[in-house]
This record gives structure tokens, sequence and C-alpha cells, in this order.
């Protein structure tokens, strides 16, 4: 494993973090977690040196009016490890509605990972349409009270927003200690892209990036048109080395999270960082090429996080954009089978109302109902 300083926290951290927002599944419902394959695959990551573990409240939930269960999965299969590893965890932003909620959360947290002090703590996906709503709601002034009385160690946010709402952050409030924001080689311009690493970075703010298979996109399925290009490479790479040593050639990268769903995933991505390379010329001239190549190709840039679900009207959102993708990118004939025969009719696109109840919440500011519209068209619902 290799490590590198988590910015002013002084933390050494694993350069690939183990997030907790895709753990393995034994049935549809995202609080089935197969909890022994999670072990096993916690036991593996820490034996083989990863010593950054990251979740949020509302990981692993199938109601986001209530906490999801990977919170206490981690506290439960990490307190013999408590010596070795660093975890962070997150607090919703968007549910910020009064000042109670601060503390009421807090002890959410602190009751959940069975501890007195959250180490790495996250004001979870900040954007720019509410961030001056939380902040009269006493954002900074619950901080500092935290911070004080020692429940949070080090602060930190994330944020898929853009580049002026991070300096706007940044120039708010000076004891930042750790931010997570989205970067991978497609997602490297905005929201808020390399400039916003270079900004944190010169604050000495450490860097944690989520993402860097844009949801498995990068890894699987992908276009014969990008295959073509990747080809030209002198050294054949696989999709994932591509992705993760993009992200680990900046210095400025502090620690790449990966959600991993299974004990080969922890493995393979291990030897990742043991195979690591420094990125040739030529290979960053692919990259740029491949990138201008999926532009071209454009689809909807959904990562399958599920933040918008679940949709009251039954629509299953990240299905709906996850089948449209793959069968206009990789002309999957699978994908069509999935969504017009496997996926149930009440859950497919055209059962949105257009409420736009899930608009706000997405972290990759996709207008869903409107790419829904695209998906109903295009399957001829
Ligand atoms: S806008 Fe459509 S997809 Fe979104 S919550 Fe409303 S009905 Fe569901
Ligand atoms: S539509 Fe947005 S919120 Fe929903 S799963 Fe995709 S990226 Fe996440």
């Amino acid at each position: 494993m290799k490590y590198r300083t988590l910015g002013k926290t002084g933390i050494k951290s694993s350069i690939l973090g183990f997030g907790a927002m895709r753990l393995p599944l034994k049935s549809q419902n995202p609080e089935d977690v197969d909890k022994d394959e999670t072990r096993k695959m916690i036991e593996y990551a820490v034996e083989n040196g990863i010593n950054m573990f990251d979740t949020a409240l509302l990981y692993h939930t199938s109601d986001r009016s209530r906490p999801g269960v990977s919170e206490t999965i981690l506290s439960e299969n990490l307190k013999d490890y408590s010596d070795k590893i660093h975890l962070s965890t997150k607090m919703p932003s968007w549910n910020i509605n009064s000042w109670e909620y601060f503390d009421d959360t807090l002890n959410k947290h602190l009751k959940r990972l069975q501890t007195e002090q959250i180490e790495l703590f996250f004001v979870h996906s900040i954007k720019d349409s509410y961030y001056s709503s939380i902040k009269e709601k006493g954002l900074y002034e619950f901080i500092d009270r935290a911070l004080d009385d020692g429940r949070i160690k080090h602060v930190g946010f994330s944020t898929h927003g853009s580049y002026e709402l991070l300096e706007q952050i940044l120039n708010d409030y000076e004891k930042w200690g750790f931010a997570l924001t989205q970067i991978n080689y497609l997602d490297n311009e905005e929201n808020p892209g390399l400039k916003g690493l270079n900004k944190l970075h010169k604050l000495n703010i450490g860097t944690m990036i989520m993402e860097p298979l844009r949801g498995g996109q990068l890894a699987q399925n992908i276009p014969y048109e990008i295959k073509q290009i990747f080809s030209k490479s002198k050294i054949q790479h696989t999709n994932i080395e591509w992705a993760f040593n993009y992200l680990w050639n900046f210095d400025e990268i502090n620690c790449v999270l990966s959600g991993m769903s299974n004990l080969q995933q922890v493995k393979d991505n291990i030897s990742l960082v043991d195979q690591s390379f420094k990125l040739s010329k030529n290979d960053k001239q692919i990259l740029e090429e491949v990138k201008e190549k999926y532009k071209e190709l454009r689809n909807i840039p959904c990562t399958g996080c599920n933040y918008c679900m679940p949709c009251p009207f039954g629509v299953n959102i990240p299905k709906c954009f996850y089948e449209y993708n793959m069968d206009k990118l990789s002309g999957s004939e699978n994908a069509s089978i999935q969504y017009r025969f496997h996926l149930n009719e009440d859950r497919k696109a055209h059962n949105c109302t257009k409420c736009e109840k899930c608009v706000s919440i997405c972290p990759q500011s996709i207008n869903i109902p409107e790419e829904l519209k695209k998906v109903e068209t295009h399957f001829g619902e």
C-alpha cells in the first residue's frame, strides 16, 4: 500500500480508501447487506494496508427519511482495528432545516458508530442552491461547538457544486481540514474539477476523490470507439488501471475512495496500488481523446448513487438511466431486453409525474424528469 498525508489533518491515509456505499447485497433491498462478504472484504482491506474507510448516515437505506445500515455495519466490523484505521462519515446537508437538526443528527452518528468522537466528519454534498440557507441555520456555529467539545476531531465537506461555491465555502470558514470532490478522466473540468483540486491543495486541505469509475461506467461495457482509442497505447492497460492511475498521477490527490462491492474487487483494487504507474505523455493524450469521444457519444451522467430514491411514484431512476446508457454507449442488446422485459412496468420511466421531488437531490445535477422522458422515448414506451 502507498500512503499520502491528508492535508492539515496530518493523517497518513492509504491512497485507496474503502467507500461503504455499494456494499454487497443479498437482495434488491439496499438494507439487505451481505454481512459475511462485507466482513471478509473489510478484513482483507485492513490486512493489506487500507486504513481509510468512508461511510454516511444515508448509505444503504431503503427510505431516505431514516438512516441506512452502512454506518452500523462498518462500525461493527472495524471495532477491533480502531488503532489502525481512520473513519469518515457524512451528515446530509440537504436535510438541514433547523438549529436542532445539527445536534440531533450528530448524536445519531455517534450512537451508530459507538463512539464519543468522530475522527473525520463531513458535511455531505453541499450544493449551490442551498448553501446560504444552511449557513443561516447555523452551520459554522455548530461545527465550532462540535470541534470545541470534542465530538468531532476534523471537519470536511463534500460537494459536486461549482468552483465558485467551493471558493465561497473555503472563504467562509478556515477550519476545514479535508474535502471530497468528484474527479475522473471524464469529469475534471467543473464541479469543481481540477481547478478546485488545486485550490484545496494550495490551502493544505486534505483531498479525497469520489467516483473514480463514475459509478462503474469507466470499468465495463466500454463502447467500441473508446476501446479503439485505448488500443493505441504502447502498453495495454485495463479500464480500471486507466481510471485509477489517472487520479494517482496527481500529487495533489491524497486518497481515492472506491465503493467496493465484493472481495475480488477489494483484492483487484489493492493490486492496482502495488502496480500503479506514471502516465506517459502519450497516455495522457489517449485519455484526452477518450474524453472527447465520450462527449460525442454523450450519455446521462448518472453514477447510480441512489440519492434520488425512492421515487414516490415508483420509478427506478438509476436503473432506467443505466439501461439507457448501456444501450446508447455499447449498443448492448441485453440492455434493451433488461429494460423492456425484466423491469416491472410500474418501475419504468413513463410513471414519472414530473413532481420534481428528486431534482434538487441529484449530486450530478441531472434534470431527472427530462432525462426520463428521453429514456421513455428511446425504449418506445
Ligand atoms: S420527478 Fe419523476 S422520477 Fe422524480 S420523484 Fe417525481 S415522479 Fe419520481
Ligand atoms: S439520477 Fe442522480 S441521484 Fe439518482 S442515482 Fe443517478 S446520480 Fe444518483
